[in-house]
C-alpha cells in the first residue's frame, strides 16, 4: 500500500500536460525569458481575477513580503505587529527590512491574528500590521483596517496560503495596502519553481515595488536605489498563466474535500475542525484540526504507519524559534503556544483520488479510537 502524501501535483500536471509543454516550449522558442510576454500578460490577468489596480510579479512570497514593506517605507526603528503562528517568511521579512517584528496572539477558532490583541501593542514607533490569512481563511481584515485606519498604519496582507478565497465577496490581498502572494509549488496556485506577486490599488506602492523588483530602477540602467533581482521569469509566468482559469474549481474541489472530512469527523471530540468565518471564503490551502488531550504526536505516529501522511503547521510558533533566541523571552502568547502542540495538517489537495480521501478518514476513525 503507497503512503499517502499530504500533497502532490501529478494528477494536475498529468491533467494539463499538453498545454504546459507547449506554453514552455513557446517560451524556448521565443528566446525571451525574462520580463517578457508572458510576464506581462499574466499580470494583468491576476490583477483581473484578484480586483486589483496593479499586480507586481516577483521572484518569491517571501521577496513580495520584503518589498511591499519596503515600497511602504518601513525600515530600521519600525515595528510590525504580526502574528506569531505562520510560516518565519512572514517574520523574516520584517526583519529583512530593517524594522521588528512585535507578535500579538492568535484566536483559537480562526488560527489568524486576534483583532483585540493588536490595540495594546500599538506604540508611536508601530507603522503597520501584517496579518496572515493562514490555511486559505481569511483574518478578520474588517477589525484590523478598522484598527489601521484609526491609528494610522500601513496594512500588509501575506496571501501566501489563500490565493482565490474571499471576505465579504472580496479577493484576500485587496484590503491593505498591498497583498503579498507566493506560487511556490505546494500554494493553491503553484508555479513549477519559486515565484511570488504584490498587487495594490496604490499607484506609489506599484511604482516603488518595480523598481525594487530590477536593482532599484525601471530602467536597469539608471539605478535610482539599492534594489533587488526579483523577477518572476518568463517559464514560470507561462505555466501560472495555463493554471490560473482553474484556480476557482481547484479551490471549490478543496472545499469540497474539507466538507467531507468535517462530515466524516465530527462525532469524534478528540478533535476540533477548522471553522468557517461568517462572510468568508475559506479556500483550504491546508485542512488542519487541532489534537486535544496531548494526544497530537501519537495521532500522528499512528497515521504514519496505517499509510497516511500529515504534517504540522507549526511545531514551533515563531517567537519560540532559534533565530529569536532571547528576544522574546517575556512574550507570552498562550493560544499560538498551545496550537503549536495540538494541530495537525490532513492530506489535501485539488485532485485529491477519492480512495485516498476514504483511506484517510479511515485511518484517522482508527487510530482515534485506538488512543
Ligand atoms: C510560503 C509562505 C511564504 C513565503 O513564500 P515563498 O514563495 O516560499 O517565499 C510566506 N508566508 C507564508 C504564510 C507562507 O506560507
Amino acid at each position: 500500500m503507497r503512503q499517502i502524501p499530504v500533497f502532490q501535483s501529478i494528477e494536475e500536471s498529468a491533467a494539463l500536460r499538453d498545454d504546459l509543454l507547449k506554453a514552455v516550449q513557446d517560451v524556448i522558442q521565443s528566446g525571451q525569458f525574462i520580463t517578457g510576454p508572458n510576464v506581462r500578460a499574466f499580470e494583468s490577468e491576476v490583477a483581473t481575477y484578484l480586483g486589483a489596480r496593479h499586480a507586481v510579479s516577483l521572484n518569491s512570497g517571501t521577496d513580495a513580503l520584503v518589498i511591499a514593506l519596503k515600497s511602504l517605507g518601513i525600515g530600521p526603528g519600525d515595528e510590525v505587529i504580526t502574528t506569531p503562528f505562520t510560516f518565519f517568511a512572514t517574520a523574516e521579512a520584517i526583519c529583512q527590512v530593517g524594522a521588528t517584528p512585535v507578535f500579538a496572539d492568535i484566536q483559537e477558532t480562526t488560527y489568524n491574528l486576534d483583532p483585540s490583541a493588536i490595540e495594546p501593542l500599538i506604540t508611536s514607533r508601530t507603522k503597520a500590521i501584517l496579518p496572515v490569512h493562514l490555511f486559505g481563511l481569511s483574518a478578520d481584515m474588517v477589525k484590523i483596517m478598522e484598527i489601521a485606519n484609526r491609528h494610522g498604519l500601513k496594512v500588509v496582507e501575506d496571501v501566501a496560503q489563500a490565493f482565490g478565497g474571499e471576505l465579504c465577496g472580496r479577493k484576500l490581498g485587496t484590503f491593505g495596502d498591498a497583498g503579498c502572494f507566493s506560487f511556490f509549488p505546494t500554494k493553491n496556485l503553484g508555479a513549477y519553481g519559486d515565484g511570488g506577486l504584490l498587487v495594490t490599488n496604490d499607484d506609489d506602492v506599484a511604482l516603488a515595488a518595480r523598481k525594487l523588483r530590477t536593482h532599484g530602477g525601471i530602467n536597469k540602467y539608471r539605478n535610482e536605489m539599492l534594489g533587488y533581482n526579483s523577477r518572476l521569469d518568463e517559464i514560470q509566468a507561462a505555466i501560472l498563466r495555463v493554471k490560473l482559469p482553474y484556480i476557482d474549481r481547484w479551490n471549490d474541489n478543496r472545499r469540497r474535500i474539507a466538507g467531507i472530512y468535517r462530515e466524516a469527523l465530527h462525532d469524534l471530540d478528540l478533535l476540533v475542525q477548522p471553522v468557517e468565518s461568517p462572510n468568508s471564503r475559506h479556500v483550504y490551502h491546508q485542512f488542519t484540526i487541532r489534537v486535544l488531550g496531548g494526544m497530537r504526536n501519537a495521532l500522528k505516529a499512528r497515521l504514519e504507519e496505517l499509510g497516511v501522511s500529515t504534517m504540522i503547521y507549526y511545531s514551533a510558533p515563531v517567537h519560540k524559534l532559534p533565530v529569536f533566541e532571547g528576544l522574546y523571552d517575556d512574550v507570552r502568547l498562550e493560544k499560538a503556544e498551545r496550537l503549536a502542540d495540538e494541530v495537525l495538517s490532513l492530506p489535501i489537495w485539488p485532485l485529491m483520488p477519492q480512495h485516498y480521501l476514504e483511506q484517510t478518514i479511515d485511518a484517522i476513525r482508527t487510530a482515534v479510537r485506538a488512543l
